[in-house]
């Protein structure tokens, strides 16, 4: 069923950079095999399931939508992607993005574009955007995507679907290219917070994972408080964001709207401040840069991806493999990144930028004293025509609602709230929560969507 919805969709969508036809039918086979043969199903026996193409999965290319690895075949699988297959998963493909996840509506893919199902005129957000439109189409029931300043969530909003961007540390990231090491996080888009919950199961089953040195064990049965009442509980809502320049009318009405859903179901709604928010994106926009200039310099046209031919020294063969490898953003972030790391330049950037790292996730542990989860938007706007932001700087501020979360490690996840009473586009909510408390936070998804 998912071969044909994406032979029907897959023309005016374009989600996948490769459909992994011949896998898809050997587990969906092996799956009724064992069904016929009695043997026990796992909980996701049978689903098919997209992954970003910038996680391993033996038998497919890992390209990172990037001429760099464009013939790169995976030599292992990612733990995050083994793990949906030992629950049963059917891999149906690799979804496309924005080169080596730099960007937020997925036109950097040195490939294609990938469509918005609801407006093919229009991006489906990013650097996920591929597994967004691949889930938003119906084309598969479960993708996987990564979120290093809000990567999941905002295409989330954008395709009208649940995006879950679980705790720093909860999904191994054994197996999938680093962007920013201390910032890159897996985790699942679902079209209802029960499918994500359950993937959220799968990826956390077997605990922690040795081959990361970051993961934590965070197994926990995500269904089971799921439906639980959130009557009691407290929610924090920041005042400042809500009035932010840039934020659409439509998008404000929707979270006003989900704050009294909450209200409703006898929810307390607090107002909390985080003060050095307005900072985040000026530091993830030195801390990311930083993390990626070094994640990528194993691209030299030596040991992994493109290799310029007919080169006379190894010099000349490293600089014309990278400046034909890498597609304009990875370009300019690695620069940036080769920049801000130099030495002298270093203290004026990089060290403030830590700092105020350390100032937001204090911020954010003053605002969990007052409440149990902030509510505020997913992206300030619904999804945007191709071309519409040409500037990078505008385009770094479409993660204006995410970024801190990874800057600190929290959980988030974009919950739908129906169409903008404007633009009749997707529009979604955000839930934010402190560190490993992501079954809370799907509970509190739960009741708003
Ligand atoms: N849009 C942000 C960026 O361009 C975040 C990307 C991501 O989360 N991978 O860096």
């Amino acid at each position: 069923a998912s071969l044909d919805a994406i032979d029907a969709r897959e023309g005016e969508v374009q989600a996948f950079l490769e459909v992994s036809r011949d896998l898809a039918l050997a587990a969906a086979a092996e799956t009724d095999r064992r069904r016929a043969a009695g043997e026990p199903l796992g909980p996701l026996a049978g689903v098919p399931v997209a992954f970003k193409d910038n996680m391993h999965l033996v038998g497919t290319r890992t390209t990172c939508a990037s001429r760099m690895l464009e013939n790169y075949d995976s030599k292992f699988t990612a733990t995050c992607v083994q793990r949906m297959l030992d629950a049963g998963a059917t891999p149906v493909g690799k979804t496309n993005m924005d080169e080596f996840a730099f960007g937020s509506s997925t036109e950097s893919s040195a490939f294609h574009c990938t469509y918005n199902p609801w407006d093919t005129t229009r991006v489906p957000g990013g650097s996920s955007g591929g597994s967004a439109a691949s889930v938003a189409s119906g084309e598969v029931t479960l993708a996987l995507g990564s979120d290093t300043g809000g990567s999941i969530r905002q295409p989330a909003s954008f395709c009208g679907v649940v995006g879950l961007k679980p705790t720093y540390g909860a999904v191994s990231r054994y197996g999938v290219v680093a962007f920013g090491s201390s910032l890159d996080q897996v985790g699942p888009f679902g079209r209802s917070v029960e499918d994500v919950a359950l993937a959220m199961c799968a990826l956390t089953a077997g605990g922690r994972d040795p081959y990361d040195s970051t993961s934590q064990d965070c197994s926990v049965d995500f269904l089971e408080h799921l439906e639980d009442p959130i009557e009691g509980a407290t929610v924090g809502v920041i005042p400042s964001l809500m009035e932010a320049e840039g934020l659409t009318d439509e998008v404000r009405h929707a979270i006003e709207a989900a704050e009294r859903a909450l209200e409703d179901q006898g929810a307390r709604i607090v107002e909390v401040e985080l003060p050095n928010m307005a900072s985040s994106i000026s530091a993830y926009y030195v801390i990311a840069p930083c993390e990626a200039f070094s994640n990528l310099a194993r691209f030299d046209g030596v040991r992994y991806g493109y290799q310029e031919p007919g080169c006379a020294t190894l010099a000349e063969q490293t600089a014309l493999s990278r400046a034909h490898g890498f597609g304009e953003e990875a370009k300019r972030r690695q620069m940036l990144g080769a920049y801000l790391l130099a030495s002298g330049v270093y203290d004026q950037y990089y060290y403030p930028a830590q700092q105020v790292r350390t100032l937001i996730t204090q911020d954010y542990a003053r605002a969990y004293e007052a409440c149990d989860v902030i509510l505020m938007p997913a992206s300030p706007r619904t999804a945007f025509r191709f071309g519409e932001i040409s500037d990078p700087t505008q385009m770094y501020l479409s993660d204006m609602y995410t970024i801190s979360n990874n800057i600190a490690g929290n959980g988030g996840v974009s919950v739908p709230l129906g169409l903008g009473e404007d633009s009749g586009l997707p529009v979604s909510a955000q839930l934010q929560g402190p560190a490993f408390s992501d079954r809370r936070l799907l509970r509190f998804a739960r009741a708003i969507e």
